[in-house]
């Protein structure tokens, strides 16, 4: 009778653990696969435009090459931005080159 209830008591506790187990791993991996589904099961994530520096929900956001946007409009101007500076970069380069 005794043995009988330990045994219960045993799987009882198994049981639970395994469930908290499940779910920590359910948690881990929503966190994992990444902020689209892991925003589905809390609800918005927000996320900061890169060039307004505005924070807005995550489905409303734009994403480009790990950056968020509140706009295609910010994203192209963030974009533009950048490559003008690379190109800045490439002719100080040339202009160094020129004057050795
Ligand atoms: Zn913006």
């Amino acid at each position: 009778m005794n043995l009988l209830l330990i045994r219960l008591i045993i799987f009882a506790v198994l049981f639970f653990a395994g469930l908290k187990l499940y779910r920590m791993y359910r948690e881990w991996k929503l966190d994992r696969e990444g902020p689209q589904q892991a925003g589905d099961a809390e609800g918005n994530r927000m996320v900061r435009c890169s060039w307004c520096q505005v924070h807005l929900p995550e489905d409303d956001a734009l994403r480009e090459r790990g950056d968020w946007f509140c706009s295609s409009d910010h994203r192209d101007k963030y974009l533009a931005e950048r490559k003008d500076e690379k190109k800045d970069a490439q002719q100080e380069e040339k202009k160094q080159e020129k004057d050795d």
